[in-house]
């Protein structure tokens, strides 16, 4: 494809990727300092991983994977706040175990479901599973993690095979943070994160990273990637990278694994298909989980759209892989990276941390970037 024409070829700065980070950075740019921004992407719409579009039956679906918005600080939802107005986000995830459907995270209700008992409150709950626990000196891996919280019959049924599924890497091999991502609960809370700030856009995320950078110091230039016009572009200030940190360094220490997704989508004449957003399926069919975003949308209509995940290690890259082998290979460039700010050059955000963050965790990140260029260059 033909590249657009570059107005700008002198920006303050040069913006690689779309994604939160990218618009978040180049709206702040141009709000606080009237800097202004080239962001490159090499995709053909902004939002990054983040990012919806309305399908043929007028259903908002997450392209990439559904995303749901939890916030750890008020001062951030404050920030996202500027550009989009919220639906409430009460997330319920099931897994189906079985053939029958339980809550995700584990809670109180799971487990009295699974193991056909009743526990009048924590306590008794704490009890019975402490007589499941495996008792591990060292908690080396995903594996350890689970069966020292939660013993065999959780792990197995629960985690086990998703684990292997997901990553294509057995739990003993990966690090306890992957599974520990998910909450582990003795109460009933239902929902999916335990953050109380739960929202999601009204008129979704698209629109939301729109309004961000809809200001005239920034340019998009779309179907572009970085390695095709850094040689054409300098920025006065700086350059801000939020791709893979392989790719930008030629894979001179080798290749980071990542692991990729297939999304299927199938839309039907019903109004709903499944009783929650996402049902998980540890054990059969070779997608991990099925999701019908239409339950936090919110959209009427009398049709529902269904996504099926697939991992696979080919592909876009979406999630990092914690485990020996990469998390060695990244410290390996993390030094050239640092190298890199003294020639004005910095990488952030998800890909180019190599690290499985939030949202709200990217928009932190890339809001304390803004911090720190606007105090070296002002
Ligand atoms: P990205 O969104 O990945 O954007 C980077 C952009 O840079 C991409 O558009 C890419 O095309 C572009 N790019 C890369 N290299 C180049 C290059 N060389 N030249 C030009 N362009 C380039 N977070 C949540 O908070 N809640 C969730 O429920 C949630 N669910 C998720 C589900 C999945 C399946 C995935 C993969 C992620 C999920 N996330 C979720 C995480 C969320 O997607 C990220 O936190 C966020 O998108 C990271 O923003 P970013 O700007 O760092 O990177
Ligand atoms: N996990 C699992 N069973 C589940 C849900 C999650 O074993 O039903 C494990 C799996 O290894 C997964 C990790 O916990 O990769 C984190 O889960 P989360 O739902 O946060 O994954 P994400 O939404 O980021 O893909």
């Amino acid at each position: 494809m033909k590249m657009k024409k570059i107005k700008n070829k002198n920006p303050d700065l040069l913006i690689v990727g779309a994604g939160p980070v990218g618009c978040v950075i180049a709206e702040r740019a141009a709000k606080a300092k009237r800097w202004s921004s080239l962001i490159v992407e090499k995709r053909n719409h902004i939002a990054g991983n983040c990012y919806d579009e309305i399908n043929t039956k007028g259903l908002r679906i997450h392209k990439y994977g559904p995303h749901y918005m939890r916030f750890k600080k008020r001062r951030i939802f404050n920030y996202v706040s500027k550009f989009t107005k919220w639906i409430k986000g009460n997330y319920i995830v099931k897994s189906s175990v079985n053939g029958q459907l339980y809550p995700i995270p584990i809670n109180l209700n799971t487990l009295e479901k699974f193991f056909k008992k009743k526990f009048k409150n924590k306590t008794q709950a704490k009890k019975f599973i402490n007589t499941l626990k495996i008792k591990k000196r060292k908690i080396k891996n995903s594996e350890d993690y689970i069966l020292s919280k939660l013993g065999k019959e959780i792990y197995e049924n629960f985690y086990k095979n998703y684990t292997i599924k997901q990553w294509g890497i057995h739990p003993r091999n990966l690090n306890k943070s992957v599974v520990g991502r998910l909450p582990i609960r003795f109460n009933r809370d239902p929902y999916y994160v335990n953050q109380k700030l739960k929202v999601m856009p009204k008129q979704g995320y698209t629109e939301l990273f729109k309004n961000m950078t809809r200001d005239n110091k920034i340019e998009i230039l779309f179907n572009t990637s970085y390695e095709q016009i850094k040689k054409k572009i300098s920025p006065k200030i700086a350059t801000i990278y939020t791709g893979p940190p392989d790719v930008f360094f030629n894979f001179k220490y080798g290749k980071l694994d990542w692991r990729s997704l297939d999304f299927k989508f199938k839309t039907f004449k019903k109004n709903k298909i499944q009783e929650c957003v996402q049902i998980n399926f540890p054990n059969d069919h070779r997608f991990t989980r099925r999701v019908e975003i239409k339950h936090v949308t919110k959209q009427k209509s009398n049709f529902s759209t269904i996504s099926y995940e697939f991992p696979k290690s080919k592909g876009d890259p979406y999630y990092p892989i914690n485990n020996k082998r990469n998390v060695n290979l990244f410290k390996k460039y993390k030094k050239l990276i640092k190298k890199l700010e003294k020639k004005n050059i910095f990488f952030e955000g998800r890909l180019a941390s190599y690290r499985y963050l939030n949202m709200d965790e990217v928009i932190e990140a890339a809001l304390n970037l803004f911090k720190k260029l606007k105090n070296k260059y002002s």
